[in-house]
């Protein structure tokens, strides 16, 4: 499974750090809720960005003794399953044409945004009303609106839609939902 945890640092700031070495495992299992169930267990990398530069950073992955499930701890700079770092992505579809940023991530930040309106009928029937009355049909920009004022921003709304709700803006993911618990 995946988690997001809410981090100040940037994206450059994490892999210059190693932050990745320093990443505590949740509390509780995210999948069975067992506590201080997880052990440490690799790391996998993958790609972001920072303003108009990339970066490879190391996810860490914790096992859980009790149900088995591995759990990965993504920072909430990153978007799940995207190269293009959380704010940037907000930047972007609030319309911030005039960042630089934005300009330079626009095409990658256009196909996001589609991939966000073909989602929206399934995420609208995951989520309700959880964030706002939604309208009929539903429009990506009223719910992108909404979104943003209920949660405050998109790191905070990408942590509810995966830990709540088991989705996010780009659509619904095995890694995110829970996995099969083992007979105990
Ligand atoms: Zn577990």
């Amino acid at each position: 499974m995946q988690t997001i945890f809410q981090t100040s640092l940037t994206p450059e700031q994490y892999a210059a750090q190693k932050h990745h070495k320093q990443v505590k495992p949740p509390e509780n299992c995210p999948n069975c809720s067992r506590a201080q169930s997880l052990d440490a267990l690799a790391y996998y990398h993958r790609y972001v960005t920072c303003l108009t530069e990339v970066f490879i950073i190391w996810v860490r992955r914790f096992l859980c003794r009790q149900c088995r499930v591995s759990v990965s701890c993504l920072p909430s700079f990153a978007q799940p399953y995207r190269a293009i770092n959380t704010t940037t992505v907000e930047a972007g579809f609030s319309g911030q044409a005039q960042k630089r940023e934005v300009q330079h991530w626009g095409v990658a930040i256009d196909a996001y945004w589609q991939r966000f309106e073909a989602h929206l009928p399934t995420l609208v029937r995951q989520v309700g009303s959880a964030f706002g009355r939604v309208s009929l049909p539903p429009s990506a920009e009223g719910f992108w609106e909404q979104l943003l004022e209920r949660c405050g921003d998109l790191a905070s709304a990408t942590r509810q839609l995966v830990h709540q709700f088991h989705t996010c803006l780009f659509g619904t993911y095995r890694c995110h939902q829970p996995g099969q618990l083992q007979a105990a």
